[in-house]
C-alpha cells in the first residue's frame, strides 16, 4: 500500500514530488480509474513548462529513464481526458435510444450523456481518474495530420515503473483493473497514444 497524505501527496522514495498548482483544478472525492497517455514531447522538462500554463494536465508523469514524478495531488482533479467516448456502444450495452443518438457523430453530446452516467456505466473522466503520463513523442513530427503520428515504444525503464506505478494504485485506492484505461480507449485520440504501455 502507498502512503498517501493527507494533502494527496505520495510518500514513497522511487516517487518525485514535483506538484504544478496550476494543474490542480477541482476537489476529487473518489478514484474510480486510471488513465495511461503518453506527452506527445521529447522530454520531462517540456511537459513541466506545458504545466506553467494552467491548462491540462495530469497527476504522474514517466520519464524515459523510468523516474516517477507526482505532479499534481490526488484529491484534486486534472485535465487529462477531454469528451468521454460512449462506453456501451464499446461493449455493446447501448439501449436502442441511445444507439439512435449516437448514430450522429456529436462528441460534445456524447460527452453530456455519459457525465450523467456512473463509472461502471461509463469511463473514468476528469473528475474520477487518475492521469499518468508518460514521456513519448509521436512521430513523424513534421507530419501535419496528428491522426497519422505514431508514438515511440515506451522503453523498458518507462514500462517497468508503469506496472510498480499502477499496482500500487489500484491496491491502495481500490481501483479495479476493468478501470484502467488507455487514452484513446476513452477520448478522441491518436490510436497509438500508449499502444506499447502494459500493466
Ligand atoms: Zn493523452
Amino acid at each position: 500500500m502507498l502512503i498517501i497524505d493527507k494533502g494527496g501527496k505520495v510518500i514513497h522514495k522511487r516517487i518525485k514530488l514535483k506538484i504544478s498548482l496550476l494543474i490542480e483544478k477541482r476537489p476529487m472525492s473518489k478514484v474510480r480509474g486510471i488513465i495511461v497517455h503518453q506527452t506527445g514531447g521529447s522530454t520531462a522538462k517540456s511537459v513541466f513548462n506545458s504545466y506553467n500554463s494552467g491548462k491540462s494536465g495530469a497527476h504522474f508523469l514517466i520519464d524515459k529513464d523510468g523516474t516517477i514524478y507526482q505532479t499534481a495531488s490526488l484529491i484534486r482533479q486534472t485535465w487529462h481526458v477531454g469528451k468521454l467516448r460512449s462506453r456501451c456502444l464499446a461493449e455493446m450495452k447501448c439501449s436502442p435510444t441511445e444507439l439512435n443518438l449516437l448514430k450522429n457523430f456529436d462528441p460534445s453530446g456524447t460527452h453530456r450523456r455519459e457525465t450523467a452516467k456512473n463509472v461502471p456505466g461509463r469511463y473514468p473522466s476528469n473528475q474520477d481518474s487518475i492521469g499518468i503520463e508518460i514521456v513519448g513523442q509521436a512521430l513523424p513530427v513534421n507530419e501535419p495530420d496528428p491522426d497519422k503520428r505514431t508514438y515511440e515504444a515506451l522503453t523498458k525503464e518507462q514500462n517497468d515503473s508503469l506496472k510498480w506505478l499502477i499496482q500500487k494504485l489500484r491496491l491502495s485506492l481500490k481501483v479495479p483493473l476493468t478501470e484502467i484505461f488507455r487514452h484513446p480507449a476513452v477520448s478522441y485520440k491518436n490510436k497509438t497514444e500508449a499502444a506499447t504501455a502494459s500493466w
